[in-house]
């Protein structure tokens, strides 16, 4: 099988859990325990914790592990909303992960707070002149993601951050695509939080954190003994939070000017291009959706008006053993199309039509276009 679908996941990587191995096994301690065994845990935890810090330029007491990309977007939307509530005005983009959206519809429905979507134009970029329009003095919290799941467009976060700023409020990005694609530093990028997952990059599902800026307050949404300094209370998963420091140590550098991907970042923007050019040329009214050069460099998603995206996502699977998705695996099993692709303004019949590839090595790409074309082709001569 060729795998087109890491943005939905990847599999754990042999280094990752060879690191993790004994913490399922012979050093099993619960961290808070007073013993030998406990320590052991402990100090493994902690050295998970400063290992993720650094490859984030950052320091470890600020960050919180979590189970995942999904907790660290609830936890940074509803625990700094909830600890700052300054106009209870929340700023987010129409694009980002259910995660987020529902964060802050949590709140609109319980907590009195406002919300108001950012648009965006038709390769998927955020509307700065509208975030210059709506971000105020009231606003409590603008939430922007780094990259997009569904389309790969690289959002200009920086730029909103230092609108953000300008007016007081607090800006939080969710960077679970972009880890090890593009650059994740959250001082050059002057967010105050920002969401890891570790399950898109060799780690295992149900790993993640959340960094939060020194000093920011931050409401706690599990209550319990008190562990990640009362932030995030349950006894630690450290066999995950080992597996989270080893896989995003692989996929981040730290440098001296900061952390950087360690993976083939160009070769892989360039097997992506030419992939996306092999499949547009031979396939007649496909087009790409998202930015075509300010995007994930293994990422690629088209529509393909005349068919269905999940009957080409089925011919892929069965006839040439590619896996792949036809939107986000979020929304997968929905009939409705992605919202996603209707916030950049494509038609809904359309939508229905999009499929999404997306690798971690260059050699994925290779010869795949051949078999999309394919693909294309008998759901058009089924359905014409
Ligand atoms: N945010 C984005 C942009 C994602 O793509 C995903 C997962 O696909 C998540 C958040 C949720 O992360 P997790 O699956 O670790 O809960």
């Amino acid at each position: 099988m060729r795998y087109l679908d890491t943005a939905a996941t990847t599999p754990v990587r042999r280094e990752v859990l060879e690191a993790m191995w004994p913490f399922l096994t012979g050093e099993f301690g619960n961290p808070s325990s007073r013993h030998g065994l406990g320590d052991v845990a402990s100090r493994a935890l902690e050295r998970a914790r400063a290992d993720v810090a650094a490859a984030l330029g950052a320091r470890p007491a600020e960050i919180v592990l979590t189970s995942g990309g999904t907790e660290a977007d609830n936890l940074a939307v509803k625990g700094l909303a909830l600890a700052n509530p300054r106009g209870r005005h929340l700023v987010t983009t129409r694009i980002e992960h259910p995660a987020v959206l529902e964060a802050c519809d949590h709140l609109v429905r319980l907590h009195g707070f406002r919300r108001d979507l950012l648009d965006v134009d038709g390769d998927g970029v955020v509307d700065l002149t509208q975030a210059e329009r709506l971000i105020g003095a009231e606003t409590t919290l603008v939430s922007v993601m780094l990259a997009n799941n569904e389309v790969g467009t690289v959002q200009p976060v920086a730029e909103v951050a230092a609108l953000a700023r300008a007016r007081g409020a607090l800006v939080h990005t969710d960077a679970v695509q972009a880890v090890g694609s593009v650059v994740v530093d959250p001082t050059q990028l002057g967010v105050d939080a920002l969401s890891l997952s570790g399950h898109k990059v060799g780690a295992p599902k149900g790993s993640g954190a959340l960094w939060v800026r020194r000093g920011v307050p931050l409401e706690p949404l599990i209550h319990g003994g008190g562990q990640e300094r009362g932030l995030r209370s349950g006894t630690e998963n450290v066999a995950a939070a080992v597996g989270l420091a080893a896989a995003i140590t692989s996929a981040v550098g730290s440098t001296p000017g900061g952390p950087r991907p360690r993976g083939p970042v160009e070769a892989l923007a360039a097997a992506r291009d030419a992939f996306v050019h092999d499949v547009l040329s031979a396939a007649p009214g496909a087009f790409l959706t998202g930015h075509p050069r300010r995007r994930l460099p293994g990422h690629a998603s088209f529509c393909f008006p005349g068919t269905s995206g999940e009957a080409v996502l089925l011919g892929l699977e069965q006839d040439h053993g590619i896996a792949c998705s036809s939107g986000s695996a979020c929304a997968a099993g929905s009939d409705e199309p992605s919202e996603v692709l209707l916030a950049l303004g494509i038609d809904p019949e359309v939508a229905r039509t999009a499929v999404r590839f997306t690798a971690a090595s260059p050699g994925d790409f290779e010869g795949a276009a051949g078999a999309v074309v394919t693909a294309v082709r008998a759901v058009r001569s089924l359905a014409g």
